[in-house]
């Protein structure tokens, strides 16, 4: 900002001090010689004198024509517009001096006072007062019907050092607020843009380190305010992320080491000590292996959705057949665990999409109904159409979830069981898992439920377009 302004004062100051003259000298000098030539035009004319006239008030500038004969100069016509000119003072001698100066350089000649009155004292004249202001004096000699004349023009070079005198006096202070003005104008810049960038610069690499605390209430302009808020949102994000993924591996450790150590355990009550190899204890071992595979599942699973390599493998199928298999599955596994699962399945329902990720939700939507139906023990299971659409969803009467969790469940490691319970032994990976799929194949679903009253989760896909559905069955 600073250097800015020194540029634009550089500039200011070089092209009214230093230019100004320069300017103004060559401006005066183009417009005398152009009088000179015009008044040259006419000579001998019956209107002479009052191209003089007009020249001399109009270029406010003394006009003398002289006649050259032989040896002498003598003044034909003299107009004194003002008293300071110089040219009715000149000495004969100078002014056939040059006359012929004049003559030698092709007809015009223009000159400073001061450099002729420079000239005149270096070839020894005697010394003249200089005038208050300088002068431009312009001689054209031209040759007319009857001989030869000399147009001289004496203007004044109006007080350019007093301008500049004055300009410079207005420059000092402009430059002075100028000055002023930049450092004001940067102070507030640095403290309103800068430092509020500088200030989330340095919070955003302590990231890394695991130091997520953003200042969200910077205050600047409205991008750098929400470059703050995002980042500064970002930064909780990661924070969860970060804490419920070291509770996961918390709980994973725990969750693995569990059945670990119970099959280990059983395993050797079993070769130790006789008649302890009953079908009940080898069905713990299988329980516990199960345990431990489907969590193993979910891990690979979630790593590969982690990994961006989720892809949708569509065909078309029979959502209400996949369903009454699945119940009957389910049915046979809990039979001797008291569960209850009702259904409420319509027919041919037929979807298309990827069958083993959708059965995958289903899988982990029932899992979550029976583990969190606690002594209720009872799931029901609806499948019906509306419009062009099939719904599902899963019912429990268990735990329910409190209003407050209800959008966290979703999100990756997510329990709302934070203290370790071997009842709620999940991973806190399945309701990700659902999702990610379900956004996968753009459909809607969702959780109605109330705390102690139990759960519905459901989702809805397309139905398979009639037509083709035929076609595919004929
Ligand atoms: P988890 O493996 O822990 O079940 P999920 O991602 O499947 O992980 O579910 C996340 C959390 O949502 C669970 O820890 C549980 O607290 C809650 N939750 C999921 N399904 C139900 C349900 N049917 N009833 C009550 N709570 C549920």
């Amino acid at each position: 900002m600073i250097a800015f302004t020194v540029f634009i004062l550089v500039g200011l100051w070089f092209a009214q001090i230093v230019l100004l003259g320069n300017f103004h000298y060559w401006n005066i000098k183009n417009r005398m010689a152009e009088n000179a030539y015009r008044l040259a035009m006419d000579v001998g004319d019956a209107d002479f004198e009052k191209t003089i006239e007009d020249i001399a008030e109009n270029g406010e500038a003394c006009v003398v024509v002289y006649r050259i004969e032989e040896e002498t100069v003598s003044v034909i016509y003299n107009y004194e517009e003002s008293p300071s000119c110089m040219v009715h003072r000149l000495d004969s001698a100078v002014v056939k001096d040059i006359s012929e100066n004049a003559s030698g350089d092709g007809g015009l000649l223009q000159i400073r006072l001061s450099d002729l009155i420079k000239e005149w004292e270096k070839d020894g004249g005697t010394p003249v007062k200089k005038p208050s202001t300088d002068r431009l004096l312009t001689v054209l000699v031209v040759s007319g019907t009857d001989g030869q004349y000399m147009l001289f023009l004496d203007a004044a070079l109006f007080p350019v050092e007093s301008t500049v005198g004055t300009l410079r006096y207005q420059l000092i202070y402009i430059s002075i607020a100028l000055f002023l003005v930049a450092t004001i104008l940067s102070f507030i810049l640095s403290s309103y843009i800068a430092s509020p960038i500088e200030h989330i610069t340095e919070k955003s690499k302590k990231l890394p380190r695991g130091e997520y605390q953003m200042d969200a209430n910077v205050r600047s302009y409205r991008e750098i305010e929400e470059l703050s808020e995002t980042l500064s949102h970002a930064a909780d994000e990661i924070s969860k992320v970060d804490r419920l993924q070291k509770e996961l591996i918390a709980n994973i450790s725990h969750d693995l080491r569990t059945p670990l150590t119970m099959i280990i355990g059983y395993g050797e009550v079993m070769r130790d000590i006789e008649g302890e190899n009953t079908p009940e204890n080898v069905q713990v071992i299988i329980d516990e292996a199960t345990r431990l595979s489907s969590l193993v599942n979910d891990l690979l699973e979630i790593s590969r959705i982690q990994g961006g390599d989720i892809e949708r493998h569509d065909e078309v199928f029979d959502f209400s057949a996949l369903m009454h298999e699945t119940v009957e599955r389910y049915r046979r596994l809990k039979e001797n665990s008291g569960f209850v699962f009702t259904d409420a399945i319509e027919d041919h329902i037929v979807v298309k999409a990827d069958k083993s990720k959708i059965l995958q939700v289903v899988y982990n939507l029932i899992n979550n109904a029976i583990n969190y139906s606690m002594e209720s023990r009872k799931v029901h299971i609806r499948l019906y159409s509306i419009g062009a659409k099939m719904h599902f969803d899963v019912v429990d009467y268990g735990v329910g979830i409190a209003a407050e969790d209800l959008e966290n469940i979703w999100q990756r490691y997510y329990k709302v069981d934070k203290i370790h319970r071997r009842s709620s032994s999940g991973s806190g990976l399945g309701l990700s898992i659902v999702r990610e799929i379900l956004d996968l194949h753009g459909a809607r679903y969702g959780v109605q439920s109330k705390l102690g009253m139990g759960s519905t989760f459901w989702f809805e896909l397309p139905l398979y377009e009639e037509e083709e559905n035929k076609l595919l069955l004929d």
